[in-house]
């Protein structure tokens, strides 16, 4: 007699996904998402076998996603979910496992967590879900208005996997086959009588259902190794009518002196984008004794920290900048500099920070004798180690 089988329900055809391919069989972090949740529940030291339902049309796509993986042949569907699942069911009873974990394939982020805490519950309930408490107030509506405010109290969203003994379940879809508005098998089970007890699940065994999920699952799973970068920049004033901030001319009746536009704001962030991924300072990759970025406008050195970002697979997530001086005053400017620096770099605009500060009339910048720049810069880089899938193991 076996323990528990995990009974994956792969036999939609993800209709509200678009696009040729079921959603199970989507790419998620590399790998199918049907794949995800079959590693999880192979993983389970408390799962002894598991076993999928398909769409009859999906064999090939089925092998594919778990090909080397020790799952039990897969086994056609019916025409709805609860078809599928009674199908399943039906498929093991030469197997006549103790308790039965029915997981939809689009929950690909199932954890051992999960997992446990519904096999424990089956060992006092026939039966048993994940879920979490409704915590956002809730609204009935019809052609969007609001009709009624609705009482989340002792309200829950079920998850899965949902358990349940073998024997309990499968009589309970025998005895429901051909009522169409169970939506899942907890439903099928209080139709029957049997108490299904609530354990906690997770925000993060969400469901994959439209595209805007795959991409939140992608983000939140797949990361990166975040580094953050710190600038800093000082130049002084001198004879002149202009001054360059952040890629911005403003009138002044002073102007910054240094070896190329003299930009304290570029530079900074500059700095900030080369610290952040290890790669020295400006004046190791322009030197000021180098004639050819005498008067230069320093958006050149800027993308040029951009580009060995990118030359490694990474992206900028964000810049800021602060500019310390008495005068010009920054604000009326500051909104042109914020364009500017996310137009040179390729960042949405709210990815930059452009602030102005004075300090009180003490030290250098309090006299007036120059600017200073600080700046702090996010880098995302690839990085094996914080990536989802390599925290689970290689593919297999
Ligand atoms: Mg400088």
């Amino acid at each position: 007699m076996t323990g528990c089988v995990a009974l994956v329900v792969a036999a939609g055809r993800g209709r509200r996904f678009g696009g040729d391919l079921p959603k199970q069989y989507r790419t998620l972090a590399g790998q199918p998402i049907l794949r995800h949740g079959l590693r999880a529940f192979l993983d389970h030291p408390a799962v002894d076998a598991v076993r999928t339902v398909i769409h009859a049309d999906d064999a090939d796509l089925f092998a594919a996603a778990a090909d080397g993986l020790a799952v039990l042949p897969p086994v056609p569907g019916g025409d709805s979910r609860q078809d599928s699942v009674r199908l399943g069911l039906e498929s093991l009873e030469s197997l006549a496992p103790q308790t039965v974990l029915i997981h939809d394939a689009a929950r690909p982020f199932v954890g051992p967590a999960i997992i446990s805490g519904v096999i424990e519950a089956l060992e006092s309930v026939p039966g048993a879900i994940p879920a979490l408490p409704v915590s956002d107030t809730l609204k009935r509506g019809a052609d969007a208005r609001i009709t009624a405010t609705v009482d989340r109290q002792d309200l829950w969203r079920a998850q899965t996997p949902q358990g349940f003994r073998y024997a309990d379940i499968l009589d309970a879809h025998r005895r429901c086959a051909g009522d169409s508005d169970l939506t899942d098998d907890a439903a099928v089970a209080e139709r029957v009588g049997l108490p299904v007890a609530l354990v906690p699940g997770s925000e993060d065994n969400l469901k994959v259902t439209t595209e805007e999920d795959l991409q939140r699952a992608e983000r939140r799973f797949a990361g990166g190794d975040v580094r953050t970068g710190l600038g800093f920049d000082v130049h002084r004033f001198g004879p002149g009518d202009t001054v360059v901030l952040c890629g911005v001319e403003i009138a002044h009746d002073a102007t910054l002196l240094g070896h190329s536009d003299a930009d304290v704001g570029l530079h900074a962030i500059t700095d900030a984008i080369l610290g952040a991924v290890a790669e020295g300072d400006i004046g190791s990759h322009f030197p000021p004794s180098d004639p050819q970025w005498r008067g230069a406008a320093s958006d050149v050195f800027l993308r040029h920290a951009a580009a060995l970002v990118a030359a490694r697979g990474g992206r900028i997530g964000h810049v800021d900048v602060t500019l310390i001086c008495e005068a010009p005053r920054i604000a009326p400017h500051r909104a042109a500099m914020a364009r500017r620096v996310a137009d040179i770099l390729g960042l949405p605009s709210d990815a930059v920070g452009v602030k102005g500060t004075t300090t009180e009339g003490l030290g250098f910048t309090g006299r007036g004798e120059g600017i200073a720049a600080q700046a702090v810069a996010t880098v995302v880089l690839p990085d094996p180690s914080a990536n989802w899938l390599a925290r689970t193991g290689p593919p297999r």
